[in-house]
């Protein structure tokens, strides 16, 4: 078998089955990280130790996030992406159902089918995406597991007010704030509240504004006794030595990610004012939710973007992509209603 071949083949594959040109369906950053720092980075990965397990609790990485978020060592579990801390979360709880906010983060149900619990679906607000606050509040008691709420929301791009998420922390119920795109919004981190409060457990992930997504590094913020026991049941060596010091090496790196964030959100606005306004949402995360049955269209012209369903039907999600394939997408839709 030729060995280099296939290696190089691998580097070239992500999950696209599709082999399209433009790919905007997975939210991930449009901008890897430069060569010449790719470069420092394996000076490091050469010292790393292949042949050691990596230290079990990540403990290099959860010291370095532990200085910029401003809390303990012991209020952080790493993952291998935020993924691997929702698939555990809910075996530390008890309780018969989990609630979510649909449309949103689609593995929040999936873990809660895995778990054998019931999700208990309290839908969005139809016009305007608004967190039903009350709604929620009223189906918690004493068996709910956890609320999942994505701040911002995938897919539909908008935060959710303060006051809103205070509100169901106050029921005491455990309540997930996943972070996943809060780099690219204004909004306040829940990070002080998940070491202060009894019930509050945010994510967050390297995959989206530190462009780490094929590396797999995410992590969980809450009160010690929360993360001793999701240490417990999380798989001990699932963060490897490469990825950590990878994303401890990023963490340093403030201003590459400072600036493709800036250049995210530039290119969000861009696309959101190219486009129609009448089809498209405000977004505050590095995609967009676009009211169009364009996903056949858009494949056509070689760009693979969601395609979304149930009360989304006819709704695409479209990553914000670099400036070219922005323009791409403003000219593919110019035809698109030109039709
Ligand atoms: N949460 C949300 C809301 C997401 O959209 C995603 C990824 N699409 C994740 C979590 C998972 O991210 P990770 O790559 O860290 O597993």
């Amino acid at each position: 078998m030729n060995f280099s071949k296939l290696v190089e083949t691998l580097s070239e594959y992500t999950p696209n089955k599709e082999n399209l040109p433009i790919r905007l369906d997975k939210n991930e950053s449009p901008f890897d990280i430069p060569i010449e720092i790719k470069r420092e980075i394996f000076e490091i990965l050469l010292k790393e130790k292949w042949n050691r397990y990596p230290n079990v609790s990540a403990e290099p990485l959860k010291n370095a996030l532990a200085q910029i978020h401003n809390v303990s060592p012991e209020n952080i579990i790493i993952g291998n992406g935020s993924d691997e801390i929702l698939s555990v979360l809910l075996k530390i709880f008890n309780g018969d159902h989990a609630i979510t906010t649909p449309p949103t983060f689609s593995m929040y149900d999936h873990y809660i089918r895995m778990d054998s619990i019931k999700n208990v679906k309290i839908f969005l607000d139809k016009n305007n995406f608004k967190l039903p606050t009350e709604r929620i509040i009223a189906k918690t008691n004493r068996h709910t597991k956890a609320v999942f709420i994505s701040n911002p929301n995938n897919p539909t791009g908008n935060g959710f007010p303060e006051e809103d998420i205070r509100k169901i922390i106050n029921t005491g119920v455990p309540v997930v704030i996943d972070e996943a795109y809060i780099e690219f919004s204004k909004r306040k981190s829940f990070i002080s509240e998940a070491v202060n409060r009894e019930n509050v457990i945010v994510l967050r992930t390297f995959s989206k504004a530190f462009s780490l997504a094929g590396i797999r590094v995410g992590y969980a913020i809450s009160n010690k006794p929360i993360i001793e026991r999701l240490h417990k049941v999380k798989s001990p060596f699932s963060v490897n030595r490469l990825s950590m010091q990878i994303a401890i090496y990023l963490l340093g790196q403030d201003k590459i990610i400072k600036n493709n964030i800036r250049k995210i959100i530039q290119n969000r606005e861009i696309l959101l004012q190219k486009l129609p306004k009448e089809i498209t949402y405000k977004s505050e995360t590095n995609f967009i939710l676009v009211h169009a049955n364009a996903f056949s269209f858009l494949k056509k012209k070689g760009i693979l973007v969601r395609n979304l369903n149930g009360i989304l039907k006819n709704h695409v999600r479209i990553t914000v992509g670099n400036k070219a394939e922005n323009e791409v997408i403003i000219n593919a839709f110019e035809e698109f209603i030109k039709r």
